[in-house]
């Protein structure tokens, strides 16, 4: 049995860890677009980033001011887990106070806020039943700087590769510097529509320089990052030969007569932090 207070402290320390610490794979990424900039400007937008990050980690700090939104992937294997629910719910809200996160989440349209991060259907729960003797959670804490950028087409079957191609450029073009630069973009292809875009962030949770393992979806995740950095964008759209650190595609099967294309822009700040819970 996995206990309620285990899932709160998990919650709470994963979440304090993903606000604070930039995974390993994005500071390298970052570092080695520093390494390979030659334009001035870009090279001081680089700076700062990576600046911001070390500071964050001296002084415990969240290395950004938005601390996003509260998104929760859980893998639920074959183990009894203790209200589940009320265990992130309440790891959510001691983060918010211990770390402390910023209070993010309003009600839609009064704008009211809750004052701890917790709202009707947030924290945003994902869970996927898998075939382990585990519990796995990932905090994702989502900045709007570049999920406001999202972006769906419900594609024809005929526009294939060349037209997720066309999509992703437009919705990247689009975006220009609104997603604070360099990005990590996750393109989700097939299933339905809010499928298309739940894989497109799950392609997210994927290490950056880490390929699809399908050799055909990872060289159009090469072409794709190709194309992307050549439109000059650039750290913070200021120009530069970085747009994106990485290209993921996650995908699934889908109706005969469509092509569900979703799009998710990941910034700079790409957080996430992983832990797992066994039974006894
Ligand atoms: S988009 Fe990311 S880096 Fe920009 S303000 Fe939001 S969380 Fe911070």
């Amino acid at each position: 049995m996995i206990y309620q207070s285990q899932v709160e402290e998990l919650i709470c320390r994963l979440y304090q860890e993903a606000a604070i610490k930039l995974p390993l794979d994005v500071k390298k990424a970052l570092e080695t677009a520093h390494d390979l900039e030659e334009n001035e400007t870009a090279l001081l937008n680089l700076e700062a980033i990576l600046e911001n990050i070390k500071i964050a980690e001296e002084k415990d700090l969240p290395l950004c001011q938005d601390t996003g939104l509260p998104i929760i992937f859980v893998k639920l294997g074959n183990v009894q887990v203790e209200n589940l629910k009320e265990g992130i719910i309440n790891g959510v809200k001691k983060a918010t106070e211990e770390v402390p996160l910023r209070p993010n989440v309003v009600d839609p349209l009064t704008r009211k806020n809750s004052g701890n991060n917790i709202g009707r259907f947030i924290p945003q729960i994902d869970i996927e039943l898998v075939d382990t003797d585990q519990l796995e959670i990932t905090i994702f804490p989502k900045g709007f700087g570049s999920e406001n950028n999202n972006a769906l087409k419900m594609a024809l079957p005929g526009e294939g590769e060349e037209g997720i191609k066309q999509f992703v450029l437009e919705t990247v073009l689009a975006a220009g510097g609104k997603p604070c630069p360099p990005t990590v973009v996750g393109v989700g292809i097939g299933g339905s529509s809010d499928m298309a875009l739940k894989l497109a962030k799950k392609a997210l949770l994927r290490k950056v320089g880490e390929h699809h393992p399908e050799e055909r979806m990872a060289k159009m995740e090469g072409e794709m990052l190709e194309m992307v950095n050549a439109t000059g964008i650039g750290p913070m759209g200021l120009g530069g030969r970085t747009t994106a650190l990485d290209v993921k595609i996650e995908y699934a099967d889908t109706h005969t007569a469509g092509l569900p294309i979703g799009v998710c822009i990941q910034c700079w700040a790409a957080r996430r932090a992983t832990g797992i819970l066994k039974g006894e």
